[in-house]
Parts: C-alpha cells; structure tokens; sequence
C-alpha cells in the first residue's frame, strides 16, 4: 500500500530546490518511488493540485472575487497568479511515463472543491485515466482558510463560524461523490486556530454525507507538521467515520521527495487506534480493501 496525497513540486515562486516548476526531469518521480519502498510501502499516488495547473484556469474562474471582502480577495488572488505555474497535460504525462516504466505509481489530483464550478471541473477531468482523485476545501469563497497569510479572518469571522462555514462545504464535497477519497478533512484547524472542544456535531454530517456517497477519507500525516500537530482527521472524527464505514487511505501530503511516506508508523497506529485494520487501494477509480 501506499502513499496517496503525493506533489511533485513545492508550492511558491522556485527556490532552487528540485527541479524548475512543471518540469519533470529522469530520476524525479522515482525519488518519491525509492523514500517510499524504503519506508516500507508500495507505491505512490501522485496527486497534484489542480489549481496549480494553467488548464484550470478557465473552470475554476476568478473565484477569489469578493468586494465585501478585499484584503482576503487580494490575498488569494496573488496566491492563486504565483502558484498557476504547472501544466496538467505535462503532470500527467509524466506520471503515465513513469507509470509505462513499470514503476509503482498511481495518476492521481487533488481537486479543489467549489460548488459553483465542479461540474465543470469533473467535465474537464473526464478524458484523462486517473486512478483516484481526492477532494480538498482550500478555500472558502475567496478566503484560504488553510493560509497563514489570510489568518487574521479567523478573527474577524471567529472560529465557531469559520468551522461552520468550513465543515458546511466539506460535507457538500463529500455527499457530492465526485472523488474518491477526501483530503485533510480537518485542515481548517492547520494554523492552529481551534474551538474549545471537538465540534462533533460539524463533524457528523461529513461522515454521514462520506458514508452516503461511498467517498473514503485520508488519513494524514501532514498535519503532525502544521502548528497544530495533529493528524487528519483529528482523533473523534476518525472514529466517527470509522463507525459508519468510511474506508481510509494514507496519506502525506509530501511536496518534496523525503516526506513521502513520512511518519505512515505512526498515522497507521493513529488509525488502528481508531478502529481500522484496512485501508484501500485504488486502480483506474475502482477499489480494493488491503491490510493497514
Ligand atoms: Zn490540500
Ligand atoms: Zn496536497
């Protein structure tokens, strides 16, 4: 089993690491492939955020416009125009390359939920041969909710209605059934900004709308390495959705060759401790429950 929630770039204007942006030179893909094999799992999915991608630019629109709201509007905007520096046809032909070489990858995307323009969206997917797709909430309307640099509209809107407001969108994603797993179903807490106790009650219709639809949800390490130092999804969530029968996948979100697979010890006995004893591979959209 493997790592499914893999980019091939760091986000940002290149800082000289790596390969230049949307370049795919021989040896990249596999760096992911070897930290991977040596953390003992098996393959990779790659997962690359559409937004990121020029032939996105179209679908998603200028969906950061909001005159109510200009600080948070500039701020996504600029994030958005610096960050648009890949290709999704050079993405994905550099995977089913390394794909055609026999290394153990997936073509997978992480595709930014807007319910406004999702339909177009999967319209625009639909000619390629991904083998999963997962479904992330990055931003609400034009505010990212996940930014440090928009952090201070937590104050201004306040935590409890900025979970609410988060959580509402997360479970129009997961009724929707568009993607097969969801993304860091929590990552409104990443910059630490949290409610006092767990919001179970924003929890439940995520995991009944998951269960619903037959959407699974990752399991990730990323978060262990935000401020708030704590895995997707937090602890009760999980067991919420392991309770109604949401199946996992494990997760990075690795922008760099050595976070693939980072700390899947210790995810994979987060999710034991929440119930699980499997988590599911995916081929060509359709999947298979293999030991954790
Ligand atoms: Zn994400
Ligand atoms: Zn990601």
């Amino acid at each position: 089993m493997g790592d499914y929630h893999v980019h091939l770039h760091p986000h940002g204007p290149y800082d000289g690491t790596g390969p230049a942006l949307g370049v795919y030179p021989p040896g990249h893909i596999e760096a992911y492939v070897t930290t991977a094999l040596e953390r003992g799992e098996d393959e990779v999915g790659f997962t690359e955020h559409l937004y990121r991608c020029t032939e996105s630019t179209d679908v998603l629109g200028p969906f950061w416009e909001d005159p109510s709201n200009p600080d948070v509007a500039a701020q996504a905007r600029a994030f958005v125009e610096e960050d648009r520096t890949l290709s999704l046809d050079r993405y994905v032909d550099a995977v089913l390359a390394a794909k055609d070489q026999g290394l153990p990858v997936l073509l997978g995307l992480e595709v930014d939920f807007f319910p406004e323009t999702i339909a177009s969206v999967m319209a625009l997917l639909e000619p390629y041969p991904w083998d999963f797709l997962i479904g992330s909430v990055h931003w609400i309307g034009a505010w990212s909710v996940d930014h440090e640099d928009a952090d201070f509209e937590f104050d201004r809107r306040g935590v409890r209605t900025a979970y609410e407001q988060y959580f509402a969108l997360e479970t129009q994603l997961a009724a929707s059934g568009v993607v097969d797993a969801l993304a860091h179903a929590d990552v409104v807490k990443k910059t630490g900004r949290r409610l006092r106790e767990a919001p179970l009650e924003l929890y439940r219709p995520v995991v009944e709308a998951a269960a619903g639809s037959g959407t699974a949800v990752e399991v990730s390490s990323a978060g262990l390495h935000r401020p708030v130092a704590e895995a997707y999804p937090a602890p009760e969530f999980l067991r919420m959705f392991y309770d109604a029968g949401v199946a996992i996948t494990t997760a990075s979100d690795a922008h760099y060759p050595h976070e693939c697979a980072r700390d899947f010890d210790e995810i994979k006995e987060y999710a034991k401790a929440a119930g699980y004893s499997d988590r599911v591979r995916f081929r060509q959209r359709s999947r298979e429950y293999v030991p954790l």
